[in-house]
């Protein structure tokens, strides 16, 4: 059996080495490494890929979500409303651009927004909500859209994690996640479920104003060279990882069938125990599952993960500390308790290895250790 990793970028690259190797070669021969022309293939390809009319490339994720925000010409202390259960981005930007970010507790079943919860958190200094697509499933955005629009809020989606998710409206229209809101942002950090080879991050909108504003920003604030119109920041998509995003891109639709594929494996060889909740999945949104993760019931978390491991089975805690209770967040003076939901998944969640090259001799020897490891704790 081949090594158990929690992401194999090893297979996956050795699978389409021919295709990568001569996109990158011929970036090296043309020495464009710096806005060379396949950064705006990519950028049309995605735009194509999911039926938005901007994508706009940037330096990461985290960028996307501060550009986001600074398009938006928000005044100090203006509050945004994100979740305290996710990776840390969206609450960071927020706060690093003197902006108050307020949380809105989760869903236990989801990991989403609780919509339930949304309106009690608006007040008058509101301007914009980041809902997070955790984990690799869509929130619930016709409500939250709905919501935004009687109160006048902006909408961005952290979209990092769920990149290709469709979500279905009342209507009937399918949209992806990062195309619904106002602006969306995702990152291609290698281990996303469209990963580059460093560091790269997009954002997508269908407003030409805010494109072209969000185009300047992460240049410098400029649209025309060496004229600056606005305060901005140095955030691009190198070359090299557009010409290789173009080569993944062509195979998302493969790999996202892959992670659902496991994910179908693990669903249903852990859906018996009584001790493990498998991840529940909104009939309005399907699942890209950037996470496989699960809770566990009265157990000792600890004993299982090292069970785990000493099988040599990564297992990881996404998330182990809301993001109310970190230390960098200690100014907003929020108490344990404050996000119960929250609080209570950081402690019984448990992400088990989740990728694209999964084989069915690795599933069921990750299921059959999981399921000893519960019994003998
Ligand atoms: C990965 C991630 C980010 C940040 O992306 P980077 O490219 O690492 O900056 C933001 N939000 C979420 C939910 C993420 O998973």
């Amino acid at each position: 059996m081949r090594p158990i990793e929690m992401v194999d970028l090893k297979s996956q690259y050795a699978k389409i080495k021919t295709e990568i190797d001569a996109k990158i070669e011929e970036v090296i021969h043309a020495a464009t490494f710096i806005n060379g022309p396949a950064v705006l293939e990519f950028q049309h390809d995605l735009e194509t890929c999911l039926g938005v009319k901007h994508v706009i490339p940037c330096g990461n994720g985290t960028d996307a979500l501060q550009l986001a925000l600074m398009s938006l010409g928000l005044q100090h202390g203006d509050e945004v409303i994100t979740v305290p259960f996710t990776f840390v981005a969206a609450a960071e930007v927020i706060a690093l651009l003197g902006l108050t970010p307020v949380f809105v507790d989760v869903e236990r079943d989801t990991f989403n927004m609780d919509i339930a919860l949304l309106e009690a958190a608006i007040t008058p200094r509101t301007r914009a909500i980041i809902p997070v697509h955790l984990f690799g499933q869509c929130c619930d955005m016709e409500a939250i859209l709905k919501i935004a629009r009687k109160h006048n809020l902006y909408v961005i989606e952290d979209a990092c994690q769920a990149i290709g998710a469709a979500c279905t409206f009342g209507s009937g229209t399918i949209k992806y996640a990062g195309t619904m809101g106002d602006m969306g942002c995702t990152s291609f950090f290698p281990s996303k479920n469209l990963g580059c080879y460093g560091d790269g991050g997009a954002l997508f909108t269908n407003n030409d104003v805010l494109a072209q504003q969000l185009h300047a920003l992460a240049s410098h604030g400029m649209l025309t060279r060496y004229y600056h119109d606005m305060i901005g920041i140095n955030s691009r998509l190198d070359t090299l990882q557009a010409a290789i995003l173009s080569v993944k891109l062509k195979h998302l639709d493969e790999y996202t069938a892959a992670r659902q594929k496991a994910a179908a494996y693990y669903n249903y060889h852990l859906c018996c125990y009584s001790n493990i909740e498998i991840p529940a999945v909104k009939p309005f949104t399907s699942h890209v599952y950037h996470q496989y993760t699960i809770k566990l019931k009265n157990s000792n978390r600890q004993s299982v993960i090292d069970k785990m491991t000493a099988k040599g089975i990564p297992v990881m805690i996404y998330y182990p500390v809301p993001l109310h209770l970190q230390k960098a967040f200690a100014f907003l003076a929020l108490r344990p308790g404050s996000y119960p939901v929250a609080e209570a998944l950081s402690q019984c969640v448990l992400s088990l290895p989740m990728h694209t090259e999964l084989d069915e001799e690795q599933l069921e020897y990750i299921v059959k250790s999981l399921s000893e490891g519960l019994i003998s704790h």
